[in-house]
């Protein structure tokens, strides 16, 4: 039996100067995990931003009976409301830009190697074959709003929910006039607008080594999703061994791909979420490949050696830490 050591993404906000508007502010539990909900707005907007994460974890998690993941997951087949499909369609775009590195239908090895339970065990070679012909986002097929998993697989869109969820609520709060505000979803941080103060956003990226200490900050001014996967972030330990959550579709096993983490910046949250999965899957050379062939997100990447890769755009945000540029 083994414990399970999650540890949260340290995310270190430096919220200093004087607003020239007080944020509202409201810390929540939910998709297992700490938020913080801050809004240059007033106590609606916040309950607002709250009720809509409460609204998507109902609907999106793998665990709770009631949700249609759940229940696509149950019976092989269901009809999706929107932003189920939605998401499921995102996260799908997401696999086939990364060669299935990042996949939905990873989920039946998240269950074998327990990162769904309380207590974790390795699994033999033998288990993890005979799930294998379960895994593949090709078995996902979408009719109309109809999903069928057609292997009998299973779907977790825990690897992009909490960036879908930050996105979802910052184009609420905007729709209400909100110019500012500063989500940190269990470490899946995204800004809207500016600080009224002027002053940037920090954002820290966590040392994997130390969690709780900052290696770097990310100093930005404007709207940006920023989300670190990291093999740090939850794991058990077997005979002095670290197993951690991210798994690589193609083995069943945790990736090893000698990264310690991936930091992603996005415009979009899902997208930085899903990437970020992925990446920290595919290693800093096939990362690199596909971050030349594409124009919506940028990365700093954490070795396990603990050398510091940055590609250009994320290079010219980062602070306090010595670090290599990935030039285009
Ligand atoms: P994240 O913290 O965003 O990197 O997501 C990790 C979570 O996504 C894990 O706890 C699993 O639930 C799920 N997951 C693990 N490996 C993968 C993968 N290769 N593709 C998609 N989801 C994954
Ligand atoms: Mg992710």
């Amino acid at each position: 039996m083994k414990k399970l050591l999650a540890v949260s993404l340290l995310i270190a906000l430096l919220l200093c100067g004087c607003a020239s508007n007080a944020p509202v502010e409201r810390e929540i539990f939910a998709m297992d995990t700490v938020m913080t909900v801050r809004v240059w707005g007033d106590d609606s907007d916040v309950a607002a931003a709250v009720s809509e994460i409460n609204r998507l974890d109902a609907l999106l998690s793998v665990i709770y009976e009631n949700s249609e993941v759940y229940a696509l997951n149950r019976d092989g087949e269901a009809e999706l409301s929107f932003d189920v499909f939605d998401l499921l369609v995102e996260a799908i775009e997401v696999s086939r830009r990364t060669d299935g590195a990042f996949d939905p239908t990873v989920y039946p090895f998240v269950e074998l190697w327990g990162f769904t339970k309380d207590t974790q065990a390795l699994p033999s070679q033998r288990e993890i074959d005979a799930v294998l012909p379960l895994i593949g986002f090709e078995q996902v097929e979408c009719d109309g709003d109809t999903v069928t998993l057609v292997n009998g697989g299973k779907i977790d869109l825990g690897g992009i929910a909490k960036g879908y969820t930050a996105q979802k609520v910052v184009e609420l709060l905007q729709e209400r006039g909100v110019e500012t505000a500063f989500l940190n979803l269990g470490g899946n941080v995204q800004t809207l607008g500016s600080k009224p103060d002027g002053e940037a956003w920090v954002v820290g990226i966590a040392d994997p080594e130390n969690p709780s200490q900052a290696i770097a900050c990310l100093r930005f001014t404007d709207s940006l999703a920023l989300v670190t996967s990291g093999g740090y972030q939850r794991y058990f330990e077997e005979n002095g061994v670290r197993f951690h959550h991210i798994l690589d579709p193609k083995t069943g096993c945790p990736a090893d791909s000698g990264l310690a983490s991936v930091t992603v910046l996005a415009q979009d949250g899902a997208i930085a979420d899903g990437l970020s999965t992925a990446l920290f899957v595919m290693g800093i050379e096939n990362a690199t490949t596909l971050w030349r062939k594409s124009d919506d997100f940028e990365a700093v990447f954490i070795t396990q050696d603990g050398a510091i890769f940055a590609t250009e755009g994320a290079a010219s945000l980062l602070t306090d830490c010595e670090f290599t540029v990935i030039e285009r």
